[in-house]
C-alpha cells in the first residue's frame, strides 16, 4: 500500500483539497460564505454566476 498524498485540511469546515493553492483559494472564496447564486428551477446553490449559467444550460435547457 502507498502512503495517501498529502492533502491540505481546511481548519474551518473541513474541506481537503490536493493543492495548496485550491485550498487557499476555497478559504478566500468560499469558506464560510453562503453561495450567492442559486437556480430558480432546482434551487441548487452556486458560488459563481458562470456555475450557474452553466448548470442551467446544462440542466434545463434541451
Ligand atoms: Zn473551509
Ligand atoms: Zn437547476
Amino acid at each position: 500500500m502507498e502512503p495517501l498524498p498529502k492533502q491540505y485540511l481546511c481548519g474551518e469546515c473541513g474541506k481537503v483539497y490536493k493543492w495548496m493553492d485550491n485550498l487557499r483559494r476555497h478559504q478566500r472564496l468560499e469558506c464560510g460564505k453562503l453561495p450567492k447564486y442559486h437556480c430558480e428551477i432546482c434551487l441548487k446553490m452556486f458560488y459563481r454566476r458562470y456555475e450557474l449559467t452553466k448548470h442551467i444550460k446544462l440542466k434545463h435547457i434541451a
